[in-house]
């Protein structure tokens, strides 16, 4: 399975990071080894500046390549909720050279992901809340009407390029209020007001 994540799909997400608003989405990959389902996450030390990304995964249950949007539907039945974590130090490095952000984005662990999926025929896909706190505080606040693209516009745009296989999962780009973690710090991430994700940083 490969885990495709997309970039700068929130408007002020996008501009909190002072990148311009992308006119056709942006994706990178994460390799299996960056799934984290269960357990601690254990800062690594290369970094000094790991922030969180809370962001709605799609699992994709259909091979797919060059679908068209509007049969994008029947790719998939279920979301979740997953955290893409980011070296953000690394990645300003990467970006200011030009060169390519694995090694920002791409690291172990580098994405967490809830053990429980929700069936997206119970759900109002276009206009769901999802949060992220942080030590009991509520950091980042996202609703899936604020995605430039929406989930359909994602796996057809994708999978013009790559392939999509069951089981490969898109991380569908997060919303403003990323920021760092610290050893020490509890994260909990919530679709509407059910609790998806439970992490301690060690
Ligand atoms: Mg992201």
């Amino acid at each position: 399975m490969k885990i495709i994540c997309i970039g700068r799909n929130y408007a002020k997400h996008a501009k909190e990071l002072g990148n311009a608003v992308p006119t056709e989405p942006v994706f990178f990959m994460k390799p299996d080894t960056a799934l984290l389902k269960e357990g601690d996450f254990y800062h690594p030390d290369f970094s000094k500046d790991i922030h969180h990304e809370i962001e709605i995964v799609v699992r994709i249950n259909k091979v797919g390549k060059n679908i068209d949007e509007k049969f994008a539907h029947k790719y998939y039945s279920e979301i979740s909720l997953g955290i893409d974590f980011t070296a953000r130090d690394l990645q300003e490095k990467c970006k200011e050279k030009g060169l390519p952000w694995e090694k920002a984005k791409a690291f172990d662990n580098s994405a967490p992901i809830a053990n429980t999926w929700l069936n997206v025929s119970n759900l109002k896909l276009e206009n769901l809340n999802f949060k992220l706190l942080k030590n009991g505080s509520d950091v980042q606040i996202g609703n899936t009407g604020d995605m430039i693209f929406s989930i359909d516009k994602l796996i057809s745009y994708v999978s013009k390029f790559v392939t999509l296989k069951v089981g490969d999962l898109i991380f569908t780009g997060t919303p403003e209020g990323v920021g760092k973690v610290a050893i020490g710090d509890h994260l909990e991430g919530f679709i509407e007001d059910k609790k998806l994700l439970d992490l301690n940083i060690k």
